[in-house]
Formats: structure tokens, C-alpha cells, sequence
């Protein structure tokens, strides 16, 4: 493959229900860093329906130019419709590289995608740079995250990646950033199309925010131990307005939801507060909240590693510790 005729960072910027995902705009400030080292330009990929109103929050957050496809076909994410679009999009503009965010929907599409236009794909990158020979280094935890492997794809093009969200940071907005919306039209495949349809959205509960959303994480380990020792954290983060997440090693007592785990196989997170109890700090832990803004942890054992990455550290059992902390900070909020 002749990769010189490729050229600019493209990102799949993902819209729910017409609102644009917080990874997207991660992803924008990446791609802008990873185009001003190419001198290249950065173009979002916006697919929807009714969506062409957004496409200036893009440009706003690095975008030089916003291709949107607006279609019925694309109101609701469906593999068929979006795999179609994008790659058309990457055999008519030839994009260097192209980045997704590593959530349900670009998990189901990137790896569709790359099969499609026969390139590679590296899923769940921590970290982007531009190579000497121009070519993009994407690493990622390998080897049950015991070491960092960088991979480079070098015959074919685009060479896309996977971030999970969380893990690049947004550019400051900027609404007087100038750039181009293309109203793209794609030729769909219709009878493929119709092969599958969507029946039902099932929403889930509204109630509890997403961890990676949250600014402030009170979260549980194995020192927690039980039902009753989550309930206390609970109660905390009720004080502090906070979520409750944990390690794996509660998820896999059953003790919480899958979707509460932060860590190299759970949800990367960067509150500005993570609050860490009973966690020993093991490397698969870390991979998913070391960018925390800031740290507190918890635990009996003064050696245990979280304490390497913890602003604050406190040494003791957790369960006497969060009912006393839970009862100051309520006399503080009052
Ligand atoms: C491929 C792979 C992927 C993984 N992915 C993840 C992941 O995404 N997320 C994740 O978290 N883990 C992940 N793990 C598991 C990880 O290696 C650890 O086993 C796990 O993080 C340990 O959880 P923990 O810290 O809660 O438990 P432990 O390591 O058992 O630590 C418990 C801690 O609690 C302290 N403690 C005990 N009692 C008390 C008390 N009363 N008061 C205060 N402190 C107390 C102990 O001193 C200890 O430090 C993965 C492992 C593999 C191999």
C-alpha cells in the first residue's frame, strides 16, 4: 500500500441522542496534538440524524473541518449503517489516522471498520505520540498489564486506535475556532442495511452516573469485605455528592456491578477526587485511576502500593475510618 497518499487524524466523534460524548472531544484534543507535530489537519467524523448543529462544538474543541453525514439510517447507532458511511469516508479521503473512543459502540464499530478497509487496529491505547518516520506509536497494557507495549502500523492505512474514555484530555473550548462542516453524502447499501433492526432501547438507570463522569469517586477493595462495609461508603458518598466505584476484586465477589470497576479490564477514570479504601494498589488498579486529580487512600497496611500514588495517605481499618470521616464531613456540609 502506498501510505503517502494518506494524510490528516480523523476522529469518530460519537452523539447519543444528539449529544456529543465527552470521549469525542478527549479524542479531539489528542488527534490537534498528534496534527500540529504532522502539520496535518484534524476532521471529525459526525454521523446522526438532525446532528449538523454540533458540528461547531466540534470545531471548537480542535476540529479543522467536520464531515457530517445526517441520515435517517444513523439516528439510532446500528453496525451496518455507521460501518458503511465511515468507510466510504476512509476510501474516498484517505485519512492517516483514525481514532475512536473505546466505548460499547466504538467497540462494536472499530474492529468492523478495520476489517472492512483491511487495516489494523489497537484497542484501548493509553498513549498516542508521533513517531521519527511520522508513523503513529499507539501503546497499550499488555501481557495482563505487567508491561506497556507500543505498536505501530506500518504497511496500511489508516491506522487507527481505540482511548477509552477518560484517558486523553479535552482542549479548552474554544467557540471563535474557525473551520469547515461538509454535508457528506453516502450511498448505502440498503438491503444490507435491512438485515437488522432496532427494536428496542433499553436505557440504563438514570439515577447512577457514570464513574468515568464523576468528580468525586469513593471507592472499594477487598479491605471494604462486604455488603455492609459498601454500605458505609455509600453513605459517604452521599455527603460528598460522589459515586461509588471499586476493584475487581469486589466485582468478582458479586459485592458490585461490573460497571462500577475501575481498572485496566473496568472503566478508566480521572475525578478530581478519588477516595481509595482497602485497595492494595495492584497495577491493573492503577492503569485505570493514576490520573486522578488528586488521592486519598485507606488502608492497614502502610507498605501497600496505592500508597505510591496517593496525595494523602491514611493507615488504618477502614471501617472504623469512613463512619468517623462520614460523620466530620456531614458537620462540615451542614
Ligand atoms: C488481566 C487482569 C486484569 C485485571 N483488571 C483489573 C481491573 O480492571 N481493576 C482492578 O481493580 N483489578 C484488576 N485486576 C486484579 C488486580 O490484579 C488485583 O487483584 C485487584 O485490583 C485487587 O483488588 P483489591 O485491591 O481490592 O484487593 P487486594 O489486593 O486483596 O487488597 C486489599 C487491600 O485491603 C487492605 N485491607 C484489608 N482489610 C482492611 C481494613 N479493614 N482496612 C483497611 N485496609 C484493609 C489490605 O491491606 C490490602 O492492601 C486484574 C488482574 C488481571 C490479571
Amino acid at each position: 500500500m502506498d501510505t503517502t497518499q494518506y494524510k490528516d487524524v480523523y476522529v469518530f466523534c460519537e452523539q447519543r441522542e444528539g449529544v456529543i460524548q465527552s470521549v469525542a472531544l478527549e479524542l479531539l484534543g489528542k488527534a490537534r496534538e498528534l496534527a500540529d507535530t504532522l502539520k496535518e489537519n484534524v476532521v471529525a467524523i459526525l454521523l446522526g440524524k438532525n446532528i449538523t448543529n454540533k458540528a461547531q462544538d466540534l470545531i471548537a474543541a480542535g476540529a479543522d473541518k467536520v464531515l457530517v453525514v445526517d441520515n435517517d439510517l444513523l439516528k439510532d447507532y446500528l453496525t451496518e449503517p455507521y460501518t458503511q458511511a465511515i468507510t466510504q469516508i476512509i476510501n474516498e479521503q484517505k485519512p492517516s489516522i483514525l481514532m475512536i473512543g473505546a466505548t460499547t459502540i466504538g467497540r462494536d464499530l472499530g474492529p468492523r471498520l478495520s476489517a472492512r478497509v483491511s487495516t489494523g487496529l489497537t484497542a484501548d491505547c493509553t498513549k498516542l505520540e508521533i513517531g521519527e518516520e511520522r508513523e503513529l506509536l499507539m501503546t497499550r497494557p499488555a501481557f495482563g498489564g505487567n508491561l506497556m507495549a507500543t505498536i505501530v502500523c506500518k504497511d496500511h492505512r489508516p491506522q487507527m486506535s481505540t482511548v477509552r474514555p477518560g484517558v486523553m484530555k479535552k482542549m479548552t473550548a474554544d467557540a471563535n475556532r474557525k473551520g469547515e462542516i461538509v454535508d457528506y453524502k453516502i450511498n448505502f447499501n440498503e438491503e444490507k442495511i435491512s438485515r437488522v433492526r432496532l427494536i428496542k432501547t433499553v436505557k440504563e438507570d438514570k439515577g447512577m452516573i457514570d464513574i468515568s463522569e464523576a468528580k468525586i469517586l469513593v471507592s472499594g477493595g477487598r479491605g471494604v469485605g462486604s455488603q455492609e462495609g459498601f454500605n458505609k461508603l455509600e453513605e459517604l458518598a452521599g455527603v460528598l455528592n460522589a459515586q461509588v466505584s471499586s476493584s475487581r476484586a469486589c466485582v468478582d465477589a458479586g459485592i458490585i456491578d461490573h460497571s462500577r470497576q475501575v481498572g485496566q479490564t473496568g472503566k478508566t477514570v480521572r475525578p478530581d477526587l478519588y477516595i481509595a479504601c482497602g485497595i492494595s494498589g495492584a497495577i491493573q488498579h492503577l492503569a485505570g485511576m493514576e490520573e486522578s486529580e488528586f488521592i486519598v487512600a485507606i488502608n492497614k497496611d502502610k507498605f501497600a502500593p496505592i500508597f505510591n500514588v496517593a496525595d494523602v495517605g491514611i493507615v488504618g481499618d477502614v471501617n472504623k475510618i469512613i463512619p468517623l470521616l462520614t460523620e466530620r464531613l456531614k458537620g462540615m456540609m451542614e
